[in-house]
C-alpha cells in the first residue's frame, strides 16, 4: 500500500471572505496526482464545500491534529489553466478580494454542487450535444472599404493589439467583428473567440447572426438567464475548447477558454459592463488585461466610446479605427431636432410637433420609438390638499405608481403597497399622479392614436422569461406602430422600419451632481437616436428624424447631439476632466459602509480614514450616499484618490489588512474604479 499512496497537502481557495488559502490532507494515488486548477470537495466549518486547488505541497505548517482531509477531487474535469488562474488572481488583487471569492462564483453552480455521478451524466450529455449543424454559411455582405480595412486590421492582428472601433450607429460594426472572427477562426484551427455584449436582450440578435454565418462552428452563450443546467453545458463546452465562439454578457469574461485568440467588446462604453454588487469588476477592463496576458487582439466597439477608451486612443495606447458612415446603401444618420417645450407645451407629455411626426409615420406605415428612461405610471403620487407624497418608509425615495398593476412600488427595496384610496394624512380622496413614466405615456398614446398598435417595453412589461425577445420580435415583424420604452430599447437593436425617435424628458440628467452624467446622457441620446433610419430610405418614405423634447434647447450637450459630433464633445469633456483632476486622469476607490444609523457608518469611515499612513493618496471626508437609506439601512461612503494607480493599489492592500483586523460590526465594502460616486 505505502508504495501506491502517499499523503500530500492540497492548498485550496474557498468562496469565503476570509482572505486565506486553506490546507487539506489528501492521499495521493500515484497514478492520479491532483492538479492545480482542479476542484476539490472539502469540509469547511460544518459544511462540505467545493474549493479550487491552487497548490499541491508535501508539507504544511498546520499542526497534524488540526489538519482535515479533503473528501474528493474532481478528476474527471480537466484543470483550469494557469492562465485562467492568473486572470482570477489578477481580478482578486486588483479589486482587493480573496481569490476564492473571485474564482469560485465565476464557475457554474452545478460544477460546485453536483455529485460526481450527476456530473458524469452532464459531461455525457455534452458529448452528444456537440455536433454543430452543417449548412452553408449565409452570404457575407461585401464590406465597404472602411469596414474591410477595419476587419483586416483586427482579424490580421498578431499579439496584444487593443483596437477602438469607433463607428457611428448603423455603420456595420457587427459585420466587421464577424469578418474579423472568420479570419481568426480560419487561421487558428482550434482558436476560440469571446464576444461580449452589454445587454442580455442583445444576445439573440447577434447569436442569430453568428449561427447563420458560422454554421459549422459551435457557439456557446453565457448570460444570467440560462438555467443552471444550460449554463454548465455551455461553460463546459468553452472549457473543453469545443465552443469556438463564446457570446455572453459581462459574467462571460471569467469563462474558461483554453484557446482564446481574440476578444470583442461590443458597445464598450456601456455601464452594464460594470458589475454593481459583490465583486464590482469591470468586464471591459478585465478583458483588456486578459488580451494583454495572452498576447491576443481585442476590439472595443462603440459609436460613443467611454472617455477612458477615448483617452487611450488619443494617447496612442489603443489603435483607433473609424467608420464614419452607415453601412446600408442610402441609409443616413437621422436629422436631430430640438423641440422647445416652453414654446410648444406638451399634452400628455407630447408636444404637438412630436404628435404630428408620429401621425405622419402612422400614415406611411413606418414605426416610431418613444424613449423615456422612467418606468411605471408616475414617479410619485401626492395629495394636493395637505402636500403628502408617496415616500418609501424604508428608503430615501418615492413609491412609484404602477397603475396597471394597481400598486405603489419602491424601485430600491421592492416594497409594494396597494394604491391608497385616500390620503393617509388628511383623508382627501383626490390623490394625483405627479410626473410621468412609460405606462402613462403608453396610455396617452392610446388615447391620441386609438387605431395604433402601441407596445411598451420596459422591465415591468418583460418580467416573464422570454417575453422581452417576443416583444422585440413583434417590432421586427412590423406588428407595432409605436414603441415606447426605457433604455432597454435604446441599445444595439437593428430595427429596420423605424424612421422616428422621440426622446421625452432627458433634461434632468443635465443638472446631475455626478460628473459622469453628461458623458452618459450623450451616449444614451446617440444610442437611441441611432435606432432610426437604419434601412435605406424608400421613395415616398419619411426621412429619419430624432426629436428631443427639452426646456434647454440652447444647452451645448444637445448642440453636440444635433451635430452628431462625438469627437469634439469627448475632447472637450476630457479637457474638463484633466483640469478638474478627475478620471481618467485620476484613480479612485470607494469605501462604503452601511448601518442602521447613519452616524455609525460615518464613525466607521472616520476611523478608517485615519488608520494608515498614506503619502500620495487623498482620502476625502466621509459623506452619506446620495440615496442614503435603502431598506432601512443607512449608507455612507469615503472616496480615496491618487494620481498613481500602483500607489493606490499598494495603499488599498495595506488599508484592507487593517480594516479586516478591526472586525467592525459595520458592514463595509470596497470598490475600485467606481462608476457612481
Ligand atoms: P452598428 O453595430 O454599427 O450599429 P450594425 O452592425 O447593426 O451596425 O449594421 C447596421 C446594418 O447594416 C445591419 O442591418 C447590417 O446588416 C447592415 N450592413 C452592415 N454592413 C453592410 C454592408 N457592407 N453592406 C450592406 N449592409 C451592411
Ligand atoms: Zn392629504
Ligand atoms: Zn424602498
Amino acid at each position: 500500500m505505502s508504495g501506491l499512496f502517499h499523503h500530500c497537502i492540497l492548498q485550496i481557495a474557498l468562496d469565503t471572505p476570509l482572505n486565506a488559502i486553506f490546507d487539506y490532507r489528501w492521499h495521493c494515488d500515484a497514478a492520479e496526482q491532483p492538479q492545480v486548477g482542479q476542484l476539490a470537495l472539502v469540509p469547511f466549518g460544518r459544511r462540505e464545500v467545493m474549493g479550487l486547488i491552487v497548490g499541491v505541497a508535501a508539507e504544511t505548517d498546520v499542526p497534524a491534529e488540526k489538519l482535515k482531509d479533503a473528501l474528493a477531487v474532481r478528476s474527471q474535469l480537466g484543470p483550469l489553466s494557469p492562465q485562467w488562474l492568473a486572470l482570477a488572481g489578477f481580478a482578486a488583487d486588483y479589486y482587493q478580494r480573496p481569490l476564492g471569492e473571485v474564482a469560485l462564483p465565476g464557475l457554474p453552480k452545478n460544477l460546485r454542487v453536483l455529485t460526481t455521478v450527476a456530473l458524469d451524466r452532464a459531461l455525457k450529455k455534452l458529448a452528444k450535444h456537440d455536433t454543430p449543424h452543417d449548412g452553408t454559411p449565409l452570404n457575407m455582405p461585401v464590406l465597404n472599404p472602411s469596414q474591410q480595412e477595419a476587419a483586416d486590421a483586427i482579424g490580421g492582428a498578431e499579439g496584444f493589439k487593443p483596437t477602438l472601433l469607433y463607428g457611428v450607429t448603423g455603420s456595420g460594426k457587427t459585420e466587421v467583428y464577424l469578418q474579423a472572427c472568420a479570419q481568426v477562426l480560419a487561421r487558428e484551427p482550434d482558436g476560440q473567440i469571446l464576444i461580449l455584449v452589454p445587454e442580455i436582450n442583445l444576445t439573440p440578435q447577434l447569436e442569430g447572426n453568428i449561427r447563420a454565418r458560422f454554421p459549422g462552428v459551435m457557439l456557446a452563450t453565457l448570460h444570467s438567464s440560462l438555467s443552471e443546467g444550460e449554463r454548465m453545458l455551455h461553460w463546459l463546452a468553452a472549457h473543453q475548447g469545443k465552443a469556438r465562439i463564446v457570446l455572453g454578457t459581462r459574467l462571460a469574461i471569467l469563462a474558461s477558454l483554453p484557446n482564446l485568440k481574440m476578444i470583442v467588446i461590443d458597445e464598450e462604453h456601456d455601464p452594464s459592463y460594470k458589475q454593481q454588487e459583490g465583486l464590482r469588476y469591470s468586464a471591459r477592463d478585465l478583458a483588456v488585461w486578459r488580451a494583454w496576458q495572452l498576447g491576443i487582439p481585442i476590439v472595443l466597439g462603440s459609436a460613443t466610446p467611454s472617455l477612458e477608451s477615448w483617452h487611450h486612443a488619443q494617447s496612442g495606447r489603443y489603435r483607433k479605427l473609424e467608420l464614419r458612415e452607415r453601412a446600408v446603401k442610402n441609409a443616413v444618420l437621422p436629422t436631430v431636432k430640438l423641440l422647445d417645450m416652453e414654446r410648444d407645451k406638451p399634452k400628455d407629455g407630447l408636444t404637438s410637433h412630436l404628435i404630428a411626426a408620429i401621425k405622419q409615420r402612422m400614415e406611411r406605415g413606418e414605426q416610431s420609438l418613444l424613449f423615456l428612461n422612467r418606468r411605471g405610471y408616475a414617479p410619485v403620487i401626492c395629495c394636493e390638499s395637505c402636500g403628502w407624497i408617496s415616500e418609501c418608509t424604508r428608503c430615501t425615495s418615492f413609491m412609484v405608481l404602477h397603475r396597471p398593476e394597481h400598486r405603489l412600488r419602491c424601485h430600491h427595496c421592492s416594497l409594494e403597497l396597494r394604491i391608497p384610496r385616500h390620503c393617509p394624512t388628511c383623508g382627501n380622496v383626490d390623490l394625483q399622479p405627479l410626473g410621468r413614466g412609460t405606462q402613462r405615456v403608453e396610455e396617452g398614446l392610446q388615447a391620441l392614436f386609438p387605431e395604433a398598435r402601441v407596445l411598451r417595453i420596459d422591465a415591468d412589461s418583460t418580467r416573464k422569461k422570454g417575453s422581452a425577445q417576443e416583444a422585440f420580435d413583434t417590432v421586427h415583424r412590423g406588428e407595432v406602430d409605436i414603441l415606447i420604452g426605457t433604455q432597454m430599447v435604446a441599445k444595439g437593436h437593428d430595427f429596420k422600419r423605424l424612421t422616428l425617435v422621440g426622446i421625452l424628458n432627458p433634461d434632468t440628467a443635465l443638472f446631475s451632481q455626478d460628473y459622469r452624467a453628461s458623458e452618459r446622457l450623450f451616449a444614451q441620446l446617440m444610442q437611441v437616436a441611432g435606432r432610426a433610419g437604419r434601412a435605406a430610405q424608400t421613395e415616398g418614405g419619411s426621412a429619419s428624424e430624432v426629436l428631443i423634447q427639452t426646456r434647454y434647447p440652447q444647452h451645448p450637450l444637445y448642440g453636440a447631439v444635433v451635430a452628431h459630433d462625438y469627437d469634439h464633445f469627448a475632447t472637450a469633456l476630457l479637457e474638463e476632466r484633466e483640469q478638474a483632476a478627475l478620471p481618467p486622469y485620476l484613480y479612485q476607490a470607494l469605501l462604503r459602509a452601511e448601518a442602521p444609523e447613519l452616524a455609525t457608518a460615518i464613525e466607521f469611515l472616520n476611523i478608517a480614514k485615519d488608520c494608515v499612513e498614506h503619502p500620495g493618496i487623498t482620502i476625502n471626508d466621509p459623506i452619506p450616499m446620495s440615496m442614503t437609506r435603502v431598506h432601512n439601512v443607512d449608507r455612507a461612503q469615503l472616496l480615496v484618490e491618487s494620481a498613481s494607480r500602483p500607489m493606490l493599489q499598494a495603499f488599498l492592500r495595506e488599508w484592507l489588512l487593517t480594516l479586516r483586523e478591526m472586525k467592525s460590526r459595520v458592514k463595509w465594502s470596497l470598490e475600485v474604479d467606481p462608476l457612481d460616486i
